[in-house]
């Protein structure tokens, strides 16, 4: 469902230049009776980002459901490079913060910063390729496979393509297909498992290189063998990227630099695996009983 929003944030934007253009927005956001939240184009592009994330203080309500503060005064700052692991019972907001970082929303109250810089003085097309996403469930076009994975990068060539393939522990699986790259995928297409899915979207990243990536574990069990294929290319894919993961799994939890525990809106706790395990609290609940062993 985040890749889905960051898609659908994506076309949101070409949908009001479109508007923009034909000189209708406005009558239709009057008739709409809102306006877009997020402004379409403009602001600074950064000739180079180090990737540091800080959300200050930042305070959250669905416009649809304006009595609901689902994110109460966030703090959280990643560093370039970290790997953060968000976890929480279900409805803790731990995607609200993700949709906090693409901007599909801006918050309330408080900052999003990146960088040092409010992301509401950067181009909000510029921000969305800082950021890599790979969602639980990827979505993959009807279409070759080749195409699914230079949707991270147009206008890379084949060898591109094969080389973030094989980076993702992909190529493999899709040198076996008799068309190679060009099988097609989906309704008309060949089915993939869902290790296979993931790592075409892990590929995907590879190939669009950002420097912020946002993983949003998938809570299902893969086979074993898949589960050790997606966990080494993800953590080729992490390397040198501010990662936040939406968490899952222990071996995740256990492999993050910093776990951030949610519930309610709030953070409850943080710190290492090791030493929230040492605490009273929340996490030693999550761990022992919710989460996938791995
Ligand atoms: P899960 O683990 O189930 O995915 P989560 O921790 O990611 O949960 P969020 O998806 O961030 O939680 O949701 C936080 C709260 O916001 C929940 O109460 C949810 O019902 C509500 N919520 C999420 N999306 C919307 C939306 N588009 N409009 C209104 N409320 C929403």
């Amino acid at each position: 469902s985040l890749f889905v929003a960051f898609a659908l944030g994506a076309l949101t934007e070409l949908w009001a230049d479109f508007m923009r253009a034909s000189g209708a927005a406005e009558r239709v956001f009057e008739l709409m009776d809102r306006k877009p939240s997020i402004p379409i184009t403009g602001g600074e592009r950064p000739a180079a980002i180090q990737g540091r994330v800080e959300l200050r203080d930042v305070r959250f309500s669905y416009p649809a459901r304006s009595d609901v503060q689902v994110l109460q005064g966030i703090d959280l700052t990643i560093q370039p490079g970290e790997v953060v692991a968000i976890v929480g019972p279900s409805g803790a907001g731990k995607s609200t913060i993700a949709s906090m970082l693409t901007r599909l929303y801006d918050p309330q109250g408080g900052q999003v910063v990146l960088d040092g810089k409010d992301l509401k003085a950067l181009d909000p097309e510029w921000l969305r390729q800082q950021i890599g996403i790979v969602a639980q469930e990827p979505l993959l076009f009807s279409s070759s496979i080749a195409d699914n994975i230079r949707y991270g990068r147009a206008g890379a060539s084949d060898a591109e393509v094969e080389a973030a393939a094989r980076a993702a522990n992909a190529h493999d699986f899709v040198s076996r297909f008799p068309e190679g790259y060009k099988t097609l995928v989906g309704e008309r297409g060949v089915q993939l498992s869902g290790g296979q899915k993931q790592r075409v979207a892990i590929a995907r990243a590879m190939l669009k290189d950002p420097r912020l990536l946002i993983l949003d574990e998938a809570t299902s069990a893969l086979d074993a063998e898949s589960e050790h294929l997606v966990q080494e290319a993800l953590e080729r894919l992490m390397k040198g990227r501010t990662t936040l993961i939406i968490a899952h799994r222990l071996s995740t939890v256990i492999g993050a630099d910093r776990v951030m525990v949610l519930e309610g809106g709030r953070v409850v706790q943080s710190g290492s695996h090791s030493a929230l395990m040492g605490q009273e609290g929340l996490y030693r609940r999550l761990v022992e009983r919710q989460f996938v062993a791995a």
